[in-house]
C-alpha cells in the first residue's frame, strides 16, 4: 500500500482529542474510515505508543487547541516529530519534517471521538525490518 492511498470520491471527517482534552484536532480523509487502511506497525515507536495511523493531507488537518501543551519526541534520523500531550501524555500525531516527504500528517486514530477498533480496516506494517535495530 502506498502512503497515502489513492483518494476516492468519498471522504469522512473526524474529531480527536487527547485524554485530558487539551489537544483537540479535526481532519478529513479519503477514502473514508473505515475503508481507509489503518496502519499498525511493529517498529519500536509504533509498538511503544500503540499507534494506529492514518495519513490525511496537512491541508485537511487542523489543530484546534493544544499547540502550547504539545511536546515533541524525535529519534534516529529525526525525520519526524512525534507530538504528544505534555499534560496527559497521549501520542497524538506525527509531523514529517523530512525534506521532500509527502505533505501528509500521521494521525493516531486511537484519539478519535468515534474510535472503534472493530470497524477499522487494519493494515499490518513490518516496520521493524525497515531501519536499524532498536536498542536502548
Ligand atoms: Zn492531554
Amino acid at each position: 500500500m502506498s502512503i497515502p492511498p489513492a483518494q476516492t470520491s468519498e471522504r469522512s471527517t473526524h474529531r480527536g482529542n487527547c485524554h485530558c482534552g487539551a489537544v483537540r484536532f479535526t481532519f478529513s480523509i479519503s477514502p473514508p474510515l473505515p475503508k481507509y487502511p489503518t496502519n499498525t506497525c511493529n517498529c519500536s515507536i509504533c509498538s511503544k505508543n500503540g499507534y494506529l495511523l492514518v495519513y490525511p493531507f496537512t491541508k485537511d488537518f487542523t489543530l484546534e487547541t493544544g499547540k502550547e501543551v504539545l511536546r515533541k519526541y524525535m529519534f534516529g534520523l529525526k525525520r519526524s516529530e512525534h507530538k504528544f500531550c505534555g499534560t496527559c501524555g497521549c501520542s497524538c500525531f506525527i509531523e514529517i519534517v523530512e525534506e521532500g516527504a509527502p505533505d501528509i500528517i500521521a494521525v493516531n486514530v486511537r484519539l478519535l471521538e468515534d474510535f472503534d477498533y472493530d470497524i477499522l480496516k487494519i493494515n499490518k506494517v513490518d516496520g521493524k525490518t525497515f531501519g536499524p535495530e532498536y536498542k536502548v
